[in-house]
């Protein structure tokens, strides 16, 4: 019997969610997919917008492409069919990248009702004819995409802040909601694409506010009784960025205010970006409403840089402020602090101090001594380059035998070691661990650790080599 488009498309989530390298991934790019149809070999999948399928074209290509014919066989094809924003088209759809010819692209399918942002918000401060406001951005032009250095750690967060820019509040993206820990880029981004708004758009209204002066504003125009100047106000921006929203928790006057400008704008095809130190899901003592609407949009993490990214920032640094500084010692900062990147340019600029006060030339003991005094609490990142070493060292045998297709007993137990080490002490997903231990699947990842914990349980002498190499791992 043949399955109709919902159960096919079902079968792919799984397999695409197994290889990609995390859960975020999948949400962000496959959850909001609706399959459409299924016609012969034809599947046609809804996508929020050109950009989602470019995105998808991109970087997900190969993926789509392998998981569909293996569930419907040889000629299978796949079609994209982008949601039309209200009123908004996407006029022109460019040809697909994919030269294949297996893929076509698109359909345009009429508006998903479900998926239009409700207009039960008419806005009653902005009268037709009024005339634009001139104000002052506050942005700083230093933070701009151009200084924004692009790693795997930041590259969804940044391109879709590049997307917005491009097209301010015509994308899916809005409200963007961009979340991390401190000193990761989070306000250097917002930055970046109000100052690349501006570029693109001069005439647009755009505004940049910490939370923290949002809410001062609002409690003086509570206290001066001037509260509908305020929201008038913030209902006359075009792109209003507002600047880690945690600082909102238990200020309920300040939510409602916020909630209703957010409506105004986002009903109004206004472009909202917010930016905060959790997720929304993870935001306390915040309304419900309000953390609803925070999951209008995307939702894009910034996570910590990995060394070659930090050594990019540090020479883009070096070299914006016209400083030549021996690549060795830059590499030196950048293996040794992988905290945030704020760290990164805190170490450097005591660095640079330290050398100009007392006059000595950097060298790499300088800058050993330096983060030996600084940077102490730094916890070293674990790799899966540094568990395969330590394993393989602790058996004795060469490193690139992981990397080998080879059967040998001493072999597998290394490359399984390895895996389940990997699994315990890194972030990384079943897929990017497989890839990097023999190119092994998910399925052989998931299989190794289950046979490490098996033999943990039943073999002494197993035991004490786990032990002992967590241990050296550790140390
Ligand atoms: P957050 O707002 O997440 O706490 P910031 O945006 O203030 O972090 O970033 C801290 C510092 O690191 C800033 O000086 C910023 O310019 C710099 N920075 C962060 N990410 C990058 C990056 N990808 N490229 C260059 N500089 C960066
Ligand atoms: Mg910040």
């Amino acid at each position: 019997m043949q399955r109709g488009h919902v159960e096919v498309w079902s079968s792919c989530l799984k397999i695409i969610k197994d290889n990609l390298e995390n859960e975020y991934l999948y949400k962000t790019w496959f959850e909001p997919i609706r399959p459409l149809q299924l016609d012969g070999k034809v599947l046609t999948i809804q996508v929020p917008s050109q950009f989602f399928c470019d995105w998808l074209e991109e970087n997900y290509v190969d993926l789509l492409k392998k998981t569909i014919r293996r569930e419907i066989g040889n000629g299978s094809k796949l079609q994209y069919s982008i949601v039309m924003d209200s009123g908004m088209p996407y006029s022109t759809l460019q040809p697909s990248t994919d030269k294949s010819a297996t893929y076509n692209k698109p359909i345009n399918v009429p508006l998903d009702i479900n998926n239009t942002p409700s207009r039960e918000f008419p806005n009653p401060f902005i009268l037709p004819g009024l005339k634009k406001l001139k104000i002052n951005s506050q942005l700083n032009d230093y933070l701009s995409f151009d200084n924004f250095i692009e790693g795997d750690c930041n590259r969804l967060a940044r391109s879709a802040g590049y997307a917005v820019s491009k097209n301010p509040g015509k994308s899916s993206f809005n409200p963007l909601f961009l979340y991390s820990s401190v000193g990761l880029g989070k306000t250097h981004l917002a930055h970046a694409i109000g100052l690349e708004t501006k570029k693109n758009y001069p005439d647009k209204t755009v505004l940049y506010v910490s939370a923290e002066q949002f809410f001062q504003q609002y409690s003086q125009s509570v206290i001066n009784n001037t509260k509908n100047d305020f929201m008038q106000f913030y209902q006359m921006i075009d792109l209003l960025i507002i600047d880690d929203i945690q600082f909102f928790a238990k200020k309920t006057g300040t939510q409602d205010a916020f909630f209703h400008i957010f409506n105004t704008l986002h009903s109004a095809g206004k472009q909202l970006v917010i930016t905060s130190d959790k997720t929304p899901a993870e935001l306390s003592d915040f309304e419900q409403r309000v953390i609803s609407r925070l999951k209008w949009g995307l939702g894009a993490d910034l996570q910590g840089p990995d060394v070659e990214t930090r050594i990019k920032i540090l020479k883009n640094k070096l070299y914006k402020d016209g400083i030549e500084m021996p690549y060795e010692i830059i590499e030196y900062l950048a293996y040794n602090i992988n905290t945030s990147v704020r760290e990164l340019e805190g170490a450097l600029i005591s660095l640079l101090a330290q050398s100009s006060f007392n006059k000595k030339t950097i060298t790499i003991d300088l800058a050993r001594q330096m983060i030996d005094k600084f940077i102490k609490s730094n916890v070293r990142e674990v790799s899966i380059d540094y568990i395969q070493k330590v394993v393989c060292d602790y058996f004795n045998i060469s490193v690139d035998n992981i990397q080998s297709q080879t059967r040998k007993k001493e072999v597998v137990r290394a490359r399984q070691l390895t895996m389940y080490f990997a699994k315990k002490l890194t972030k990384h997903s079943l897929a990017i661990i497989g890839s990097q231990c023999g190119k092994k699947d998910h399925a052989t990842v998931l299989h190794a650790c289950k046979q490490v914990v098996n033999q943990y349980n039943t073999d002494k002498n197993y035991k004490t080599w786990v032990d002992d190499i967590e241990k050296k791992i550790a140390d």
